[in-house]
């Protein structure tokens, strides 16, 4: 017998009516890449998404069509994230920090039909634009009268002049849930990228899941900052949620660094943000010195590479700002876990809730998740205990798209999706990520989490970042090193550190070595790229060996 509910497809279109019936007024705020701040709301941002889609419709664009963006977090973009999909194209979120090359082998890959830019990314464009026959429409983000003569790209519109004349009426088509809405690729820090393509049915469930209390909790009191960038997995959800909750959004376009993220946050009460630990690194290597506090900010969500606990002791200690430590991939939507506290662990000492709350959480109901040990058999979960984490569920990846199905079956026939991490999950279902595999340091037959190591070498006042890589021994297979970047000014030497692992870590997990570096290598979203830290230090030999 079938239930006798409503039986309306899921689609990304019916967010963003949502949005402008429900909260219409609600404020969109964006600094723009020509340096001002606009503002506007949902329903703004509601009539002009449907500009949009009759623009696309007039370029005679099919179902299924991929549009590309090359675009900061700012409010045309966010038009691109509901017209585009919408009206049943499929957005292609370019992260412009890959090589051009890449960059150009992606649009091809993807066979974008039409690419919108932000004015910074012009060069780019130039760049690989002749590389890309399948692109039929090249548009600049921008105001008509800031569209550059001479670009060498040609019949490129402005698009505001592209969407001007378009109507603001446009009847959201309805079709499957299923179909495609947006894809994102991932870094490819090895070999080419991958691309995951999401649905509106993943999207809309996501966007759901995001703002439950325990997870993202996004709701119509708060002012959101998202410093994770709208071409990194579609700003963790955070744009759809938004739609969904009703927040006020704050968007930073180009201005990433420590001093503008916080000047915004302070002229536009944000209360909540989100961002990559590099990020946040930059924020209070400002805010610190020039002894300045947040007014309004409560919460950020930390995720995207393992956030430092001295971060979030500094955060929660120095600040009163609760620090959410999330885990996720562009394989996941990305959203997977999330650290918050369950109610019988708000009367433990603060040391031991600073234990758990260090941990990458517990997973959001529509994420089941498993460790496996080389066997494929499902490992305890006892905290201790590590192996290959697997994931499944609806916003979960089943195939790359063009590309292989990486599941892994178990005895039901379910396939479970290998994230490459390798980690422990508590009795309370805490999952706590020691490692990438590939970086996990094999010591003596036994594990060394690079994660811990960077972690006790972050607590040092003297260090700004630390990357913990394995070096080849003869006798140990490997052992681990740490490279460390020092703050500005600061003083400490090798055997200053070394001392200070002491009683933090058991002996034979201390590193073998200090290496001072000016700047640890970082990748396109902003992680660190151990495969190039390795490179920069071939030619190395461990002390004494
Ligand atoms: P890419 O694969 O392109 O670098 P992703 O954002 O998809 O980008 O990266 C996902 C990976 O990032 C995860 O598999 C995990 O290794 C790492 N990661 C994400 N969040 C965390 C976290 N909170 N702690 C540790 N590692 C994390």
């Amino acid at each position: 017998m079938l239930g006798q509910m409503q039986n309306q497809q899921l689609l990304i279109s019916s967010l963003i009516e949502f949005a402008e019936r429900h909260h219409g007024d609600g404020e969109i705020v964006s600094r723009r890449v020509e340096g001002d701040i606009h503002r506007y709301t949902y329903r703004d941002l509601a009539r002009r998404s449907r500009q949009l889609a009759n623009a696309l419709d007039g370029l005679g664009l099919e179902r299924g069509d991929r549009v590309a963006s090359l675009a900061w977090n700012g409010y045309r973009h966010m038009e691109m994230y509901f017209g585009v999909s919408g009206s049943g194209r499929v957005l292609h979120t370019i992260n412009p920090r890959l090589h051009p090359e890449q960059i150009a082998w992606i649009i091809n890959h993807a066979e974008d039909r039409v690419l919108c830019f932000d004015l910074t990314f012009l060069p780019l464009v130039q760049a690989v634009h002749a590389k890309c026959p399948t692109i039929k429409k090249w548009v600049a983000l921008c105001d008509a009268d800031r569209l550059p003569q001479d670009s060498g790209i040609p019949d490129l519109f402005s698009y505001e002049d592209w969407i001007a004349p378009a109507s603001d009426e446009y009847i959201w088509p309805q079709f499957d849930e299923n179909t495609a809405s947006s894809m994102c690729y991932t870094s490819g820090t090895t070999g080419n990228p991958k691309a995951a393509l999401y649905s509106h049915r993943s999207t809309v469930l996501h966007a759901y899941a995001a703002a439950l209390p325990d997870v993202m909790s996004l709701s119509a009191r708060d002012a959101v900052l998202p410093v994770v960038p709208m071409f990194h997995v579609n700003a963790w959800g955070i744009p759809y949620s938004a739609a969904l909750t009703g927040c006020k959004l704050v968007y930073p376009g180009p201005a990433m660094d420590g001093k503008s993220i916080y000047e915004l946050m302070e002229a536009e009460h944000v209360t909540y943000a989100a961002g990559v630990p590099t990020v946040w690194q930059m924020l209070l290597g400002y805010i610190k010195p020039a002894g300045l506090k947040f007014s309004t900010l409560k919460r950020t969500v930390i995720g995207g590479s393992a956030c430092p606990p001295a971060m979030i002791r500094a955060f929660q200690d120095d600040y009163g700002v609760e620090v959410l430590h999330a885990w996720g991939m562009t394989e996941m939507s990305p959203l997977g876990t999330l650290c918050t506290l369950k109610n019988k662990q708000l009367e433990l000492p603060e040391d031991e809730q600073m234990k758990v709350l260090q941990k990458q959480g517990r997973a959001i109901f529509g994420v089941d998740m498993k460790i496996v040990g080389d066997d494929g058999r499902e490992l305890p979960w006892d905290g201790r205990t590590y192996g290959d984490l697997l994931v499944r569920g609806p916003w979960v990846l089943e195939s790359y798209y063009k590309g292989a199905n990486p599941l892994v079956m178990d005895e039901q026939g379910r396939g479970w999706f290998p994230t490459g991490d390798v980690a422990t999950i508590d009795a309370d279902g805490f999952m706590q990520i020691t490692d990438r595999s590939k970086d996990v340091i094999k010591s003596g037959g036994e594990w060394i989490s690079s994660i811990d190591i960077e972690n006790i070498a972050m607590a040092h006042p003297a260090v700004a970042m630390a990357a913990c890589v394995g070096m080849p021994h003869p006798k140990w297979d490997e052992r681990p090193i740490v490279a460390v970047v020092k703050k500005p000014g600061a003083e400490v030497t090798r055997e200053e550190l070394l001392e200070f692992y002491q009683g933090k870590t058991a002996k034979w997990q201390i590193p073998d070595d200090v290496v001072f570096v000016d700047a640890i290598p970082l990748g396109a979203t902003g992680k660190m790229l151990k495969t190039r830290l390795r490179e920069q230090l071939a030619g190395y030999k461990l002390p004494g060996v």
